[in-house]
């Protein structure tokens, strides 16, 4: 059975949102790039997401814009009230008499909605978390409310199949939720090497204010401590030569007050004269960034899958990385990166030295990482997702 209409519930994720401010992170990245491969793949995919300030658009209108695929539609649906976003999603549903051949929920709190949605269409389920509150705790991550990891259960048991991004993460599921292994399917995300290729380091530092000789490490992302900056600063005291190093933070809000407890603790660290906040860049001014970096750091404590990494080395540019998660299956240790213990300030300031301290050595590893980084395109995760897709509406019609 060819699946050709997918309904994507995402009540919390808009594909439109600005990635690296407040809660909004890779997945929105993911479900953009998903959802255009699908669509240029041929399979039709309309995105179900909650009405957020940077859209106002309409609930159930046409969203707020194309996304450089012809047909991707995104709906704002209203929640309103508690269960707003459910009723307003069935009503959509009774309403565009089409239909869908597959309900696709992304993270937590989109389960129960797609659930209902799939079982008024009599469509199969699939359910993705994008980070599971048991992994994620287990990993050191801050407790999750039991509302949480019982939605997540239930989200997994009553789904007909769940995708991850990684094998390991799709044993985890397996082996935590008691969940037939032959229904979680693996599915490794992609990078857009058109956005995300190498730059000349010396422009890219020009038009970012950084000088040429300086060295400069990375960080993209969230500023939670989950993902590792609070680890970072503290390894940046315990390098070499702290004081000729330039720590760029891209992420954040642009008032600040997201990166005052990491200012804080370089301040304690004696390295706050060394760190560059900028706040969150506009996603496809990223490459820049990623360009002048010597090394880019991905310290998390665990990542589902690691894009920061992934389009770190997709622009030349070698990785310091958590041994953790995804990022232990896309860092090739020591040919595209370096990988060390997660958590741990003075293994993460060992593994940025290693770079730092010999150039010709990071360039071999970044330039390496190109065509490394290049095998994970957008299309082959599409065309895993649909086959995949094929597989449960077939075993579903059974
Ligand atoms: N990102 C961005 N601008 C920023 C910071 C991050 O566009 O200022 C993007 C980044 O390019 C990556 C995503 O946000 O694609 C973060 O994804 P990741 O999986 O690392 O993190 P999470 O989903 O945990 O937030």
């Amino acid at each position: 059975m060819s699946v050709a209409r997918v309904a994507y519930v995402s009540a919390h994720g808009c594909p439109l949102a600005s990635p690296g401010v407040g809660a909004a992170g890779g997945m929105s990245v993911v479900l953009r790039n998903a959802a255009c491969a699908l669509e240029r793949a041929g399979v039709r995919v309309d995105v179900f997401t909650g009405l957020h300030g940077a859209c106002p658009a309409p609930s159930a209108a046409a969203g707020c814009g194309q996304t450089g695929s012809p047909s991707l539609r995104i709906m704002h649906m209203d929640a309103g009230d508690a269960g707003g976003f459910t009723r307003r999603l069935l009503a959509y549903a009774d309403a565009d008499g089409e239909g869908y051949d597959l309900v696709h929920s992304h993270y937590w709190l989109s389960a129960e909605p797609g659930i209902r949605l799939a079982r008024r269409l009599g469509a199969p389920h699939v359910f993705t978390g994008h980070t599971i509150a048991e992994v994620k705790e287990r990993a050191g991550g801050a407790p999750e409310s039991a509302v949480r990891k019982q939605a997540e259960a239930a989200a997994i048991h009553e789904s007909d199949a769940v995708v991850t991004a990684t094998d390991e993460e799709a044993a985890a599921v397996s082996a935590l939720f008691e969940f037939p292994a032959d229904r979680v399917h693996a599915v490794p995300m992609g990078v857009d090497a058109s956005l995300f290729r190498p730059l000349p380091r010396v422009q890219a530092r020009n038009a970012l204010g950084i000088g040429a000789d300086e060295r400069v490490v990375l960080f993209v992302g969230r500023t939670e401590p989950f993902k590792g900056p609070g680890v970072l600063v503290q390894a940046l005291s315990l390098l070499r030569d702290p004081g000729g190093v330039r720590l760029l933070i891209v992420g954040g809000g642009q008032d600040g007050s997201d990166v005052q407890w990491l200012r804080d603790a370089a301040w304690a660290g004696g390295v706050s004269a060394q760190i560059d906040a900028r706040g969150a860049a506009p996603h496809d001014e990223l490459p820049r960034y990623y360009a002048a970096a010597d090394v880019c750091a991905v310290p998390s404590l665990h990542e589902t899958f690691g894009l920061v990494a992934l389009e770190a080395m997709a622009c030349g540019t070698p990785v310091a990385a958590s041994r953790a998660g995804g990022l232990r299956q896309i860092v090739r240790e020591d040919e595209t990166g370096v990988l060390c213990e997660p958590g741990a300030p003075g293994a993460l300031a060992v593994a940025l030295d290693a770079l730092l301290d010999d150039p010709a050595r990071a360039r071999r590893l970044g330039e390496a990482g190109v065509p490394w980084a290049r095998t994970f395109t957008w299309e082959a995760a599409a065309a895993r997702l649909s086959a995949a897709y094929d597989r449960i509406a077939a075993s579903f019609a059974k």
